[in-house]
């Protein structure tokens, strides 16, 4: 069948995107098909459509092919023109309850965004957005999604030869802070108002009759993107680039690249190779989120009022709400793991006082055995600080504190050492590995054995690579 595509992006927001067909993936082969949320789009789509039109072999009808232009702050130094350099936003569909997707290719060649890229991607990368993309959406996190990936019969030129693929992926949106800062930076305000406006209609549309819309619009950003951070806190998920142009208006996930997940609790747990101060460490992800929300806010000032003063006042009154909001988003999170009865003023203290005494436990497995005492001990070098801790804990719980966190405390996560082996396999042509761990993560409140326990010693300390 094809796709009922509806772009209304390249419709209303002209000069904010190139248009740019895909390569054509020379012998593409399909590696894995998310039969599951096509079918929650409502795509009736062939094994032969998907392969060919997620790996550009083929341009579905009704699709025009974009690359979109953002700007980004990477590491806190602002590049005024980043945009998708090996991206293509085939258009967008709307699902059977009139929700509306976009459907993007990654690593499908070339844009006048590449610079100095190639435009493509290798099989691993691209199943390694897949699979923690999916493992977040089963965790209950917003997040894009992954429909296919496709291996393009091409060699990609890295460090060594690699299997090229293309990953087809599903978002709200790709409207980034970096799409505002883009417009921003060159002044062109209409642009930045026309942003705005479209963001709001397609994700807060709520906010349409506000007396002060943008500064709603930037409020609403705020409470989704600090309900979002502090889902991660709660999952010990490490984005690991939180650049501005990796951080979606829509308030999900976006852009896996040196992602992965904290095994030993440690506030200061970083992942990228790349990330050598620790800057997108996992206990500084709040910080950076106050951080990127202040370069939006930079970003839509001419919107808050005409009045400079006046506009600078109302963006620091919003901005100065985050730490507040971020730390009560971060508690609600923190209760449901802890299956508190109700609310208490010292649960505050309760949780901070457990994560001093979980120093290098496994961040998933505490939450999932602190209602068995003998399951709980292995996981601690010490356990004088949780022996004291715990009553503390039950006295805060009650007769259905168990089943409400086995049911927000995954018992699996993508553990490092599987991701690894599953990707290392699937580039050598071997996809079981990864199909097993891929079902596994799909179902993360389900026992199963043989996925739930840590890295053996002697794995790592784990270093991941960006997305290349
Ligand atoms: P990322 O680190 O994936 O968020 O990408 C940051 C920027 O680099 C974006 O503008 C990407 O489009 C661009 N980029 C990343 N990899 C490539 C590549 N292989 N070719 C061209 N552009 C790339
Ligand atoms: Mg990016």
């Amino acid at each position: 069948m094809t796709f009922a595509f509806d772009n209304s992006y390249v419709r209303d927001l002209p000069g904010t995107y190139l248009r740019q067909p895909p390569d054509v993936a020379p012998a593409p082969q399909l590696l894995v098909l998310n039969r599951r949320l096509a079918a929650d789009l409502g795509l009736e789509i062939t094994e032969a459509e998907a392969q060919a039109w997620f790996s550009g072999a083929a341009v579905p009808v009704g699709a025009e092919p974009v690359a979109l232009a953002y700007a980004g702050h990477q590491f806190g130094g602002f590049s005024p023109q980043l945009g998708d350099g090996r991206a293509h936003l085939l258009g967008e569909v709307l699902g059977p309850d009139g929700r509306r997707w976009d459907i993007q290719l990654k690593g499908s060649g070339r844009t006048p965004f590449s610079r100095g890229g190639d435009g493509k991607a290798a099989v691993a990368p691209m199943l390694r957005e897949y699979l923690i993309s999916e493992a977040m959406a089963a965790l209950g996190v917003p997040t894009t999604r992954s429909l296919a990936v496709v291996a393009t019969g091409e060699e990609v030129a890295r460090e060594v030869g690699l299997p090229g693929a293309v990953l087809a992926r599903v978002a709200a949106s790709h409207l980034r802070v970096g799409t505002f800062q883009f417009f921003a930076a060159r002044g062109e305000t209409a642009q930045v108002k026309a942003l705005a406006d479209y963001a709001m209609a397609r994700h807060y549309p709520e906010l349409g009759g506000a007396e002060q819309p943008y500064l709603a619009f930037f409020e609403a950003v705020i409470g989704r993107q600090a309900a979002l951070i502090a889902g991660w806190m709660g999952l010990g998920f490490v984005h690991g680039v939180m650049n501005t142009d990796n951080m979606a208006i829509s308030g999900e996930t976006i852009d896996y690249g040196p992602c992965a997940f904290m095994e030993g609790y440690a506030p200061e747990t970083v992942f990228s190779s790349i990330d050598r101060t620790g800057r997108y460490a996992y206990e500084n992800q709040p910080v950076i989120l106050g951080w990127n929300l202040a370069r939006l806010a930079e970003a839509l000032l001419p919107l808050f009022d005409a009045d400079g003063e006046r506009a600078v006042d109302l963006a620091n009154a919003a901005l100065e709400g985050i730490a507040g909001r971020y730390r009560a988003a971060w508690l609600a999170v923190m209760r449901g793991k802890l299956g508190l009865a109700g609310e208490d003023a010292g649960d505050g203290a309760l949780v901070d006082d457990l994560l001093a005494a979980m120093a290098g436990a496994d961040w998933t497995l505490t939450f999932r055995r602190l209602g068995d005492e003998a399951a709980l001990r292995p996981l601690f070098a010490d356990f004088t600080a949780m022996a004291a801790w715990l009553p503390r804990w039950r006295a805060r719980t009650d007769a259905g504190s168990l089943a409400r966190m086995a049911a927000v405390n995954p018992a699996v996560i993508p553990r490092n050492h599987q991701v690894e082996a599953a990707l290392a396999a699937a580039t050598a042509g071997d996809l079981a590995p990864f199909e097993a761990l891929l079902a596994a993560v799909q179902a993360p409140f389900a026992e199963r054995e043989g996925f739930m326990l840590p890295a053996p010693t002697g794995f790592g300390p784990y270093v991941t690579f960006c997305g290349t």
